[in-house]
């Protein structure tokens, strides 16, 4: 899919985190003006600072649950911004209602204003602890409002549903993804979800800390991946929501198991309490994103667990 890329201008919430520092490198890649905006309450600057000296990038230190200015030009804005691991919302659960809905609010206003196409990441998550297997576009979901993951869950439903009405009530182009579980370099290896979790331990020689019993089911997308759905998302003309995932599931105890093997550690299994609402399965649908976007993932677990171990591996704590 080419597109006529020159001089279109980008802005790219959420700019220094996982998903936000991968994205900022394909468009600045593909030759967009790229301005990448992060509060760094979870980001770092270190996942885009080899970005720095590019001339089609630049990076405003912004909250953008706070009123957005950005002058001259925007074609498109991708809003990427928010905690997004169980236990950064839990610890930040105001500012996690914040950027999603107040700072969704003021994106869409900027795209109103300069006319530009905005993108909403949004998740899994609002399929909460699902009752339909595997999960479609079509399913409401089954989330508890005031359980501790409501505040990320409700969030990004009410973004959903603003990002909604902009584009009935304003006409506004608008986008938007649902992302499943995505993994890959760049992840914070304390971020507490499962796949930097069991990284960490055993680059540590710690043992692997399951949740439950290890029968609860994810589905792991590499980010490469989601990159690229992303990408044919925002250049699509298709307003309603895209699950972009993998669907090769696999239990947490036997995710668990790949990884000691993947990473040739003696550590064992150690179970612990599971988190409360923890979603017992979770697989996408992704016939929509086949039909209408022509894509599926094309990195396997095998392949994309190597890569990401390789990084963590090559972190500084692990360089003696
Ligand atoms: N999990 C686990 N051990 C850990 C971290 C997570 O067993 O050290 C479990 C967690 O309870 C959940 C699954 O792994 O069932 C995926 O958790 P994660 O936080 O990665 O993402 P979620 O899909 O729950 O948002």
């Amino acid at each position: 899919m080419k597109e006529d890329t020159s001089a279109k201008r980008i802005l790219i919430t959420g700019a220094a985190g996982f998903l936000g520092s991968h994205l900022c490198e394909r468009f600045t890649g593909e030759g967009f003006e790229v301005i990448g905006m992060d509060n760094l309450i979870t980001g770092s600057l270190k996942n885009i600072e080899h970005l720095f000296p590019l001339p089609n990038f630049e990076f405003y230190h912004h909250d953008v649950s706070k009123f957005v200015f950005v002058p001259g030009k925007l074609d498109y804005i991708l809003h990427f911004a928010s905690p997004a691991s169980p236990i950064d919302y839990l610890k930040m659960p105001i500012q996690t209602l914040k950027v999603g809905s107040l700072g969704t609010h003021n994106l869409l206003g900027l795209a109103k204003a300069k006319k530009a196409r905005m993108l909403i990441a949004s998740t899994s998550e609002v399929y909460g602890d699902p009752v339909v297997h595997p999960q479609n576009e079509d399913y409401w979901g089954n989330v508890n409002p005031v359980g501790p993951r409501g505040v990320y869950d409700e969030a990004k439903r009410f973004q959903e549903a603003i990002t909604m009405a902009y584009h009935n009530y304003h006409g506004l182009e608008t986008r938007i993804i649902r992302i499943f579980n995505t993994y890959g370099p760049r992840m914070r290896l304390d971020d507490g979800r499962a796949l930097p979790a069991f990284m960490g331990q055993a680059l540590r020689g710690h043992d692997i800390t399951v949740f439950g019993d290890g029968s609860q089911t994810r589905s792991f997308c590499y980010v490469d991946d989601l990159v690229e759905g992303i990408y044919r998302l925002l250049f699509s003309d298709y307003h309603l929501p895209v699950n972009i995932g993998n669907p090769d599931e696999i239990s947490i105890k036997e995710f668990a198991e790949e990884i000691i093997k993947l990473t040739g550690s003696s550590q064992k299994i150690i179970y612990q309490e599971l988190p409360v609402d923890d979603p017992k399965q979770r697989r996408p649908d992704i016939q929509r994103a086949r039909e209408i976007l022509d894509w599926e993932p094309k990195v396997s677990r095998k392949e994309g667990l190597k890569i990401t171990y390789n990084y963590f591996k090559s972190l500084p704590e692990f360089q003696q």
